[in-house]
């Protein structure tokens, strides 16, 4: 296989890493065209009238990637670099993922090509009914099923539920991560920072390390990045830097997280918080920690970079925040990365659970919640980990080669080829 390299777009680094997983699974090539391809894209207008009466025409994407193992889920993401290669990348991502840890789905993602920020709330909302609108002929609660990703939010899947309710008749299942007043689950919020930490918690475990010697850096402190900056805290590691996109903070000993929390209510980002030190997005990836979590956007850890990085543990909290040259710099090096598809599987696996909940008609509790998911982050490490074992390989490699052995069994078994 060629060497990767920077250049390569957000869906060919994804494929590059499900190639690598395929040569060693040995998939013939006519599975090996479907799964490295994606199943239906959908791209719609989705033209918008400003409060002022101007006139707009945004770009939405469905990108449906495969579903031979259950209906297709994934997020839909608000935000400027959502074109159609980002959203492919994604929902490959979501198909591999939702594998991995063993959910009875495939993989999808959406987009709309915008920057929330610009928007007001009745934009927002005007906005978010028009595109479930155009997108509606292919989703459905056993067909593909929706939920919050950067830009969007409990109440953008309110808007969407209740949009497509007008159409089809109310149905909770239609998304998920939905405000618990409308039958969204609780720790759903939380669930992708938790499981982040949550697997950590279990590498931690492996090492024959204490979580209380153990230094942390987040990068990003939007929805995953927050949750799991808080999560880390609370259970004894200490967190000494967080970033956002106005800037980053440090302190040695060990961050406030609630003076944190105050200070981005008045602020609008963590940088500037009182008794911190002031870094750079830069900085924080290289500061000499144990674990680096980057919780923000893909590609932030490139070749021009890597070289930098001083933690023992990436943990990727975000969407493919590790290039694959910068990929195989760090497998050289032996630093563990924990790759994507398991660090951030807990929102999908808390939306799996929030899913049969309104299929039942029936709620679980915060406990029951977290222990299911923990128990199904737990076995995917361990699958994980027993392929890495036997095959000799790292973890990302591990992860796909479970996954894709997965989706390929089930693409056959229902007769795709
Ligand atoms: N957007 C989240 C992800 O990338 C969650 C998807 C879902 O809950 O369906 O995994």
């Amino acid at each position: 296989m060629a060497e990767p390299h920077d250049e390569m777009t957000p869906f060919e680094a994804v494929t590059f890493f499900f190639h690598e997983a395929a040569d060693a699974a040995d998939v013939d090539d006519a599975t090996r065209e479907i799964l490295s391809g994606t199943y239906r894209e959908v791209r719609v207008q989705v033209p918008l009238r400003r409060d002022n009466g101007e006139k707009h025409v945004f770009y939405g994407y469905r990108v449906q990637h495969n579903g031979a193992r259950g209906p297709y889920k994934g997020g839909v993401r608000y935000d400027l670099s959502a074109d159609l290669d980002e959203t492919r990348a994604l929902a490959s991502l979501m198909t591999w993922k939702t594998a991995l840890v063993d959910l009875p789905f495939g993989g999808a993602k959406g987009g709309v090509q915008v920057d929330p920020r610009s928007l007001s709330s009745p934009e927002l909302e005007r906005l978010t009914r028009r595109y479930m609108s155009q997108v509606s002929y292919i989703v459905g609660a056993h067909r593909d099923i929706m939920a919050p990703d950067m830009g969007t939010n409990a109440q953008t899947m309110a808007w969407m539920m209740d949009a497509w309710g007008q159409k089809a008749g109310h149905d909770p299942a239609i998304v998920t991560g939905k405000p618990i007043a409308l039958g969204g689950s609780v720790g759903r919020e939380a669930a992708t920072g938790r499981g982040a930490i949550m697997v950590l918690d279990e590498a931690v475990r492996d090492a024959g390390r204490e979580r209380g010697d153990l230094t942390i850096a987040v990068q990003g402190f939007g929805n995953v990045g927050s949750w799991a900056a808080r999560i880390a805290v609370e259970d004894g590691y200490r967190v000494v830097a967080v970033s956002d996109i106005g800037g980053g903070i440090y302190v040695g000993s060990g961050l406030d997280l609630e003076a944190v929390d105050r200070h981005v209510e008045e602020a609008g980002t963590v940088a500037g918080c009182p008794g911190t030190e002031p870094l750079d997005s830069g900085e924080l990836l290289s500061l000499d920690v144990d674990v680096l979590i980057p919780a923000a956007l893909g590609g932030v850890i490139t070749k021009s970079n890597v070289d930098d990085i001083r933690a023992d543990v990436i943990v990727e909290a975000a969407n493919h925040p590790v290039t694959p040259a910068a990929d195989h710099v760090l497998r050289d090096r032996g630093v563990e990365v924990i790759p994507d598809v398991l660090a951030n599987a807990g929102g999908v696996t808390v939306s799996y659970f929030e899913w049969t909940q309104n299929i039942q008609q029936f709620h679980w509790d915060a406990d029951r919640v977290n222990a299911e998911l923990r128990k199904r982050l737990r076995r995917g490490y361990r699958t994980l980990l027993d392929f890495a074992d036997s095959a000799g390989c790292d973890l990302r490699r591990a992860a796909f080669g479970v996954a894709v052995d997965r989706v390929a069994e089930a693409a056959r078994l229902r007769g795709y080829l």
